[in-house]
């Protein structure tokens, strides 16, 4: 095992605290982190803006490799544009997140940014943290890891942030708006959202991040053992 192929891969629902997990984590082990649902988010935008929403099959799929995104950092931070327009904000309202679950039902987009996140990740090691991570993208990745916790937990925790980002939300409509987007995620056909076998689920309910990020360094540290050295400095 080299650095080289070296992929964590965090799957979860909304407000399970991957983004904020894998951040910190890329940070400590010195990685870097695809957050594969800003790309979603990003096409979602995208098409609604330029009111490509009804485009499908070949003409869809040229749409959507011509995309330029730039994704930077994750988190609080994080800058995205998508064809050199920065979305940074925009991809984050619940219009957009409801959106982005949408689009993401479309098998072109899956296939194109599929093919876009397998290429970020054959470049070298990367934490990548969405829904079908460990499922389907890279399903070799060496270390797999499901983060979730109750809904009423993940809505607090989203409604917070959007908050923090100043906009006008409420808590009851976030929780239902949640509910549904987990359900559309779970029950698709393609990719849906569920553990892969080999994952090591955490329920985040009750730890905070910290704790979180301490528990996924001790399994690394615990896999890696055996391993070369790598991973001593973990
Ligand atoms: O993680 P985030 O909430 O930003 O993701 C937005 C939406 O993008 C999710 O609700 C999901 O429908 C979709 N998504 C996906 N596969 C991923 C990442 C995100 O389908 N790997």
């Amino acid at each position: 095992m080299t650095h080289q192929n070296f992929i964590i891969t965090i799957d979860g629902p909304a407000g399970s605290g991957k983004s904020t997990v894998a951040r910190l984590l890329a940070g400590q082990l010195g990685l870097d982190c695809l957050d594969t649902g800003a790309m979603y988010r990003a096409v979602a935008w995208i098409l609604h803006k330029q009111k490509k929403e009804n485009l499908s099959g070949e003409a869809l799929i040229r749409y959507l490799k011509n995309l330029e995104f730039v994704i930077e950092g994750n988190g609080p931070g994080q800058k995205v544009w998508v064809q050199g327009m920065e979305v940074s904000q925009e991809i984050r309202t619940s219009e957009i997140s409801r959106l982005a679950s949408a689009v993401s039902l479309k098998p072109e987009v899956r296939l194109v940014l599929a093919e876009k996140q397998k290429a970020l990740g054959s470049r070298g090691a990367l934490i990548a943290e969405g829904r079908d991570m460990g499922t389907v993208i890279f399903p070799q990745a060496e270390f797999k890891f499901f983060l979730n916790a109750s809904l009423d937990v993940r809505a607090r925790r989203r409604y917070e942030e959007l908050t923090e980002r100043g906009q006008k939300v409420y808590l009851e409509e976030v929780k239902r708006e949640m509910e549904i987007r987990d359900r559309q995620d779970q029950e698709r056909t393609l990719s849906p959202l569920y553990p892969a076998p080999d994952a090591w689920v955490i329920d985040t309910s009750h730890l905070s991040i910290e704790e979180v990020v301490q528990s996924i360094r001790f399994r690394i540290n615990e896999k890696a053992k055996p391993s070369t050295d790598d991973f001593q400095s973990v």
